[in-house]
């Protein structure tokens, strides 16, 4: 009855442990929507591979929101990913989990704020990059040396970097960034980075032996290998239709004859239209009209495949199932039967995740 993530327990676990044992210092992401595991879960998780003796000491949310999603499953330091601002949830956060929590801090206003708020706050200073999301420029890091000398009581832990997904090389940036860390004259040598690759986290290393460099990873830890997950809905009804039949909450008419499915899975778990089939030329639909193909009638690709080809919606997504239509001449899968579907991970909401 529903849309599954089925996990290959033992082969998951054992990438989850290759990637946190080759990479020191890692802080695994866990935010959203849990990349499609769930929040707790990847917190759980966390906390098995700090067991391990990897090492392993703190996670990143996103929000202060998800704090308490993860709090009581991962024993850790709890890094959260949105900057500190002096307005909502970063005002609210539990008085028992101050001591774990690391703010981000990415303006210089702000870091003077949460110092005379919380005296004793752990934080990390935010540098701005080629992303242009948030972060200090380097007029702005070099006055922070100055507010910190009048709040001694203040724990900065490092500086973070959220560069942009690997175009390229990002070691020129990071290191004119790490300069800029020196030049400030700041009182750490921990570096938290997003996205650098084996190879540019092994030279920067090299480059600047006296600096931790901690690598946040989400995707490449959680989904890093495809071949442990599997996505599936289940068939709930299949109907006959012959050309001309009526189906669908706008009464559309069957363009030939085949089966309307209907499937687990809709709007509601991240279910979406697909970019339409191939050419929308005046000129490709034209031809696709000719040949009798099914997207000339307006019918969109789907996520869902039967027998290794991915099929299409009847019409777009409900809430929570979907109808597709499969033309006469393909194996009809049977009410039960579990049919596979392809999903963005972070963006789906599994009713089930089964560890297998
Ligand atoms: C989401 C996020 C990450 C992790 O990104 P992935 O691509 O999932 O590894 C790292 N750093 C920051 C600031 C983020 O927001």
């Amino acid at each position: 009855m529903s849309l599954t993530l089925t996990v290959d327990g033992e082969r998951w676990r054992t990438h989850l442990r290759r990637v946190v044992d080759a990479n020191p210092g890692l802080v695994p992401v866990v935010k959203g929507n849990g990349y499609g595991f769930t929040l707790g879960r990847l917190a759980r998780k966390s906390q098995w591979l700090a067991d391990q003796g990897t090492g392993l000491d703190t996670i990143a949310v996103g929000t202060y929101a998800e704090l308490p999603e993860v709090a009581t499953r991962f024993s850790g330091d709890l890094l959260v990913l949105t900057p500190w601002r002096p307005f909502g949830a970063g005002l609210e956060v539990d008085p028992a989990l101050a001591d774990r929590v690391v703010h981000t801090v990415s303006r210089l206003e702000d870091l003077d704020d949460l110092l005379t708020r919380e005296p004793r706050a752990r934080f990390v200073l935010e540098q701005v990059t080629s992303m242009l999301r948030h972060g200090l420029g380097t007029r702005d890091l070099w006055a922070t040396a100055a507010v910190l000398a009048r709040h001694r009581g203040a724990r900065l832990e490092g500086i973070a970097l959220h560069l942009p997904l690997a175009q390229g090389s990002h070691l020129s940036e990071v290191s004119r960034l790490v300069n800029d860390v020196v030049a400030a004259g700041l009182d750490t040598s921990t570096i938290w980075v997003s996205h650098l690759t084996a190879d540019e986290l092994a030279s920067l290393r090299a480059s600047y032996a006296d600096f931790t460099i901690r690598p946040r990873v989400g995707t490449d830890l959680w989904l890093g290998d495809r071949g442990a997950l599997r996505v599936s809905a289940t068939v709930l009804d299949v109907h006959a239709v012959e050309r001309g039949d009526v189906f669908g909450y706008r009464g559309r008419t069957a363009p030939k004859q085949g089966h309307i499915l209907v499937v687990s899975g809709g709007t509601a778990h991240g279910i979406g239209l697909e970019a339409p089939l191939g050419d929308s030329s005046i000129k490709g639909r034209a031809a696709t009209l000719a040949r009798g193909g099914l997207d000339a009638v307006g019918f969109v690709r789907s996520p869902f495949s039967i027998d290794g080809k991915q099929r299409l919606f009847a019409e777009p997504p409900h809430m929570q199932a979907s109808m597709l239509f499969l033309p006469h001449g393909p194996r009809v899968p049977a009410v039960g039967d579990e049919v596979d579907v392809r999903v963005r991970y972070t963006a789906t909401a599994f009713d089930r995740v089964v560890l297998a």
